[in-house]
């Protein structure tokens, strides 16, 4: 498993760099160490997953990404807990920093 632009964790984690809960200042603690590559953000998605984050579908206002990222209390409270939702496209932007972060490690896009 690599990098999923279309997985809504890998791309909030690309995105935001980082997780906070959108309703309380909950950050999830999770440091992958390595290079900071697609990879770095897939491992810190998907921990975020395992962890039972919910990050909700990014819907785009104009080009504004927003995800909506909630800790597992939140999720749990808001009732949206397992929400394991799927992104049909993966964002342009998303496209555009996996793109340039392909290009600045070398890889072949
Ligand atoms: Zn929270």
């Amino acid at each position: 498993m690599s990098f999923d632009p279309r997985d809504p964790y890998d791309a909030a984690a690309l995105y935001d760099m980082w997780l906070n809960c959108s309703r309380c200042p909950t950050t999830f603690d999770f440091e992958p160490g390595g290079d900071i590559n697609l990879d770095y953000y897939h491992r810190i998605g998907q921990q975020a997953r395992q962890d039972k984050w919910a990050v909700l579908p990014a819907r785009s206002k104009g080009d504004e990404l927003v995800f909506n990222v909630l800790c597992p209390a939140c999720a749990l409270r808001l009732g949206v807990a397992g929400c394991d939702g799927r992104m049909e496209l993966a964002a342009p932007v998303i496209d555009q920093i996996c793109q340039a972060m392909r290009e600045a490690s070398g890889e072949a896009a």
